[in-house]
């Protein structure tokens, strides 16, 4: 198994890209922590009742148990893929547990890009942002709107703001990236597995080919 990090800020696409990489290509495997936090919280399972509280408020889930749920959803996939990592590692924690469990496995992390977006840009595509409850798919009202306005393209259910994308808490989130995550750029840039991409300015489909060509 290949492993690509995607670091960046909130609102910095990762999850656009990664749905668009997997969506046209049946190797490429995209995991989601808030997605996988999210349905956790959603079944009330141990893990979300455990996160809950920290989401809600814009702060990190504990390291230990983000690590256990993306070891968990690992062992799902089969040996023949690559793993797009979208939002884990987020601490210099995460990234030392991520390092032991690939040192005992046949997974090579291969890439680690950074989306590149300035804080105005993800304040805005953070306060135009819609999900589908049910399936996940993400929108944003004026750059990649739905087509009925307000119903997922994909399932037809009532799109929702996320509760944490709220200003306060938006704002927030920027500063704990900036605190807990941004430390990781200078971690993987140092082992040479770092390439920085500008995420914005660009039509989508362009960003994604980028990215696509930086990784395989
Ligand atoms: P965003 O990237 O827009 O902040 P995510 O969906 O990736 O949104 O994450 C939402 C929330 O889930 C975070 O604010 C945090 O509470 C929690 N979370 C997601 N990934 C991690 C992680 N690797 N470590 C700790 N908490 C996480
Ligand atoms: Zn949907």
């Amino acid at each position: 198994m290949k492993i690509v990090i995607l670091l960046g800020a909130p609102g910095c696409g990762k999850g656009t890209m990664a749905g668009r990489l997997s969506a046209s290509n049946p190797t490429f495997h995209h995991v989601s922590s808030g997605d996988l936090l999210r349905t956790a919280v959603k079944t009330q399972s141990p893990h979300g009742l455990e996160a809950d509280g920290f989401m809600k408020r814009g702060e990190l889930v504990p390291d230990s148990l983000i690590a256990q749920m993306i070891a968990e959803y690992m062992v799902t996939l089969p040996n023949e893929c690559t793993l797009l990592l979208d939002g884990f590692p987020r601490t210099l924690i995460q990234a030392e547990m991520l390092d032991k469990a690939l040192a005992g496995s046949r997974a090579t992390l291969t890439h680690v890009v950074l989306l590149d977006v300035p804080d105005p840009i993800l304040i805005d595509r953070i306060a135009g942002r819609r999900v589908c409850p049910a399936c996940g798919a993400g929108y944003h009202v004026v750059s990649i709107p739905s087509k009925v306005a307000g119903l997922c393209d994909v399932c037809g259910t009532t799109l929702v703001v996320r509760k944490d994308d709220n200003p306060k808490t938006v704002q927030y989130r920027l500063e704990v990236y900036k605190a807990q995550t941004m430390p990781l750029v200078a971690y993987y840039d140092a082992r040479g597995l770092l390439t920085r991409i500008t995420a914005y300015d660009f039509p989508i489909n362009d960003i994604v080919e980028k990215l696509r060509h930086v990784i395989s």
